[in-house]
């Protein structure tokens, strides 16, 4: 009997049993990017955690509907209340229409995702599609008296809010001395708190991208657009909503407020939160400078690379970790990344090109009983709140038996045929399906391998041990190992 998966909460700050509302249906909401400027590795590391997330749930046979929006609205720097339009700024400097930046950097991260193998999520709502539904957001928060107009400007009243509810229950702060300390605010400023938010903000006259409302010209607040297609696309409370860390506070914590404050009920029933990909402990951040972009990993130009490392070894690598433990970039580490994906590639090939072979194997019932063991292993990992780092330490346990049955240490008959399938079945699931490693190869790779294997075995026969020697001098300049076996010759990626 498989456990069941569980997941933490950041909203309990507990690990808990996942139960959908409405199962077989699952709704899932991640924050997805900014688009003003490429994605770098960090917010690749947040996409891949949910894309794992998203094809893990599919494998339990949910009918996930993931809707990642892009965030394509000129937001202020300073968490939409402070500073320069970004989207407007970049298209100003480079003589473009806003719409072209949004596009141009879209397209950059759908590109990018892909080449890490990443699902498109079911629904990819941009900001600027939702403007009158964020207008209407606002409007009712107004009509509750959760939220005031200066000067064509709303803002979320967050003190009054928390008399009736609980203003910072996810990021867990001390809200109360924040809206003490914001009540001796400067007299230029327009909001009654520090702590309040904007819903709506009026344009300044060189913010290019607006829109009309009732409060005049102007642009929604950041966190109003997470509300507003949550809401539209998966209802006024769904099951999964995730982001980055970074976003739990203002982000995360506003849109509960905005929804609890509009329709009287948590938005949210689990929380997710994946943690930072640091550079020497700091986390990779645009404006920290210490940022790489995916072409930089793939090329090797950065300065702090030692060598190019593929898609997949990079993907690898920030699957050793688990989503909610912080990930330290390193050249050590990308190494050893790219030798235990190789491995598990090879363990691919390997158990793809096996047959089940009536041999002369008895059963063994206590391998059988390790072997279930190590199939339910698997699965535990993956149920324990998406423990990429354990199912592929299980991964390799699993490929050990592999290795064995190919070389012919371990027999079929010892396994039995069906065993032998589910292991099969399983291993491929969970390196393709869940963790989304592919093969790393030109389209006609195996072909040329196999030719050049063709020559190698009639060198060998006709004991030309020189062209032998080149054969394989050749392929290992290639990546690729030839391996002499009992009674057929074989190749692996080296690893
Ligand atoms: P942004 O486009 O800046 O809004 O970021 C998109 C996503 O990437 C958000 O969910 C962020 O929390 C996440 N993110 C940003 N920096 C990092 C990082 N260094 N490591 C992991 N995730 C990050
Ligand atoms: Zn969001």
């Amino acid at each position: 009997m498989l456990d069941k998966l569980r997941v933490y909460n950041s909203l309990s700050g507990q690990k808990e049993v996942f139960e959908p509302l409405n199962p077989p249906f699952v709704g899932m909401y991640v924050c997805g990017p900014t688009v003003y400027s490429d994605v770098h590795l960090g917010n690749v590391r947040t996409f891949l955690s949910f894309d794992v997330i998203y094809r893990y749930l599919m494998y339990l046979g949910y009918k996930v509907r993931y809707v990642r929006n892009i965030t394509d609205v000129g937001h202020l720097e300073n968490d939409a209340d402070e500073g320069e339009d970004k989207i407007g700024k970049k298209a100003r400097l480079e003589n473009l229409e806003p719409m072209e930046i949004v596009q141009r950097y879209a397209n950059g991260f759908h590109e990018v995702l892909a080449q890490f193998n990443l699902l498109p999520p079911s629904i990819e709502p941009a900001a600027t599609g939702h403007i009158v539904e964020q207008i209407e957001l606002t409007q009712t928060l107004l009509d509750k008296g959760l939220a005031y107009a200066v000067n064509g400007s709303v803002y979320f009243d967050v003190a009054k809010y928390d008399k009736d509810h609980n203003y910072g229950k996810l990021s867990k702060r001390n809200i109360e001395e924040m809206i003490e300390s914001g009540r001796d605010l400067d007299s230029q400023d327009e909001k009654r708190n520090t702590i309040d938010f904007a819903l709506w903000k009026k344009a300044s006259p060189e913010h290019i991208m607006r829109w009309s409302s009732p409060w005049g010209k102007g642009f929604p607040g950041w966190h109003l657009e997470c509300s507003v297609m949550g809401t539209k696309y998966l209802g006024e409370t769904f099951d999964i909503h995730g982001g980055g860390m970074d976003l739990k506070f203002p982000h995360h914590e506003c849109e509960i407020a905005q929804s609890v404050g509009a329709h009287g009920k948590d938005p949210v029933n689990y929380w997710l939160h994946t943690n930072m990909l640091t550079v020497n402990g700091q986390k990779m951040s645009k404006s920290l400078g210490n940022s790489f972009l995916p072409h930089e990993l793939f090329t090797g130009s950065h300065e702090l690379l030692d060598e190019p490392y593929s898609p997949m070894t990079v993907k690898f690598f920030m699957l050793q970790s688990h989503y909610s433990s912080t990930l330290d970039f390193s050249n050590d580490a990308l190494k050893a990344a790219r030798k235990g994906y190789k491995k598990l590639m090879n363990g691919l090939r390997v158990v793809k090109g096996m047959r089940y072979q009536a041999d002369e194997g008895q059963r063994n019932e206590q391998l059988v009983a390790q072997i279930e063991k190590q199939v339910a292993a698997c699965h535990a990992a993956m149920n324990d709140d998406f423990n990429t780092a354990l199912t592929i330490g299980q991964l390799f346990n699993l490929l050990k038996k592999i290795n064995s049955l190919n070389t012919g240490n371990l027999l079929f008959g010892e396994l039995g045929e069906e065993l032998f399938a589910k292991v099969k079945q399983t291993y491929i699931d969970f390196v393709e399906n869940i963790l989304g490693l592919l093969e790393e190869k030109p389209a006609d790779f195996d072909s040329i391998v196999d030719s050049l294997l063709e020559i190698y075995k009639k060198a060998k026969f006709a004991k030309d041990f020189a062209k032998v020697d080149e054969i394989r001098a050749i392929l290992k300049r290639n990546g690729v190992i030839v391996k002499d076996m009992k009674n057929k010759i074989e190749w692996a990626y080296e690893e």
